[in-house]
């Protein structure tokens, strides 16, 4: 069987610092220091390192396809001189009103993933998932990830709602997003930053066999 070492990032928050007024252009496009020395770790290491990232800014008319493009050039040049390239970027260009398949917590650009290397999906071969935000988390849950939680970006705020929902007794609104977030508590890996979470990585190749962990390991200390 032909199995991919694959992994799937998010992009604002965990390659790049977020703005909340959106990552507009590249030279808005400024990366968490670190970042993509770990990107090109990984692709050293064997790794197919590809991006999913939510880009609302585009439905929301504040940048458009190509200011996108330029913001992923200037990643993928920074990245050549480290010896790193990001093989694709899936993004979801849609306003959240739009109520696309795509952007996450959807599926979407996981399924698109899946179809490029022509892979089953939901991924039966876990696929790991590094983001900082809940929907990262929540669709690396609906589609066979193993979720990664980086604390750069919003990923400290999304620890807490994390730890938050593990301890509340009040039944959630939606049963789909209690069973999620349960699933969530129990195999979320939290590592401080994608430096830290890239050394987390070798246990999940193919040639390792190893369980998958099912307890949130306590943060890396700094
Ligand atoms: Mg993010
Ligand atoms: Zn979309």
């Amino acid at each position: 069987m032909n199995i991919l070492k694959i992994v799937i990032l998010d992009r604002d928050g965990v390659i790049n610092h977020e703005s909340p007024e959106y990552i507009k252009n590249h030279a808005e496009w400024h990366p968490i220091p670190g970042s993509l020395e770990a990107i090109a770790e990984l692709c050293r290491r064997g790794w197919e390192v590809v991006i999913a990232t939510n880009q609302s800014g585009i439905g929301r008319g504040l940048y458009d396809e190509a200011a996108l493009t330029e913001i992923h050039d200037k990643m993928q040049k920074l990245l050549k001189d480290l010896g790193g390239h990001v093989k694709q970027v899936f993004y979801c260009p849609h306003h959240p009103e739009d109520k696309c398949a795509c952007r996450k917590p959807a599926v979407g650009l996981l399924k698109q993933i899946a179809d490029e290397y022509q892979l089953d999906f939901p991924f039966k071969t876990p696929i790991p998932l590094i983001g900082d935000s809940m929907r990262d988390l929540m669709a690396a849950a609906s589609g066979g990830c193993i979720p990664i939680l980086v604390l750069t970006g919003n990923g400290l705020k999304t620890l807490k709602t994390l730890k938050e929902a593990s301890t509340s007794s009040s039944p959630a609104e939606n049963a789909t997003i209690q069973l999620l977030t349960k699933i969530l508590m129990k195999k979320t890996i939290v590592c401080e930053d994608l430096a830290t979470a890239v050394n987390t990585l070798p246990i999940f190749q193919p040639d390792t066999p190893t369980d998958t962990p099912t307890d949130i390991p306590k943060a890396q200390p700094a």
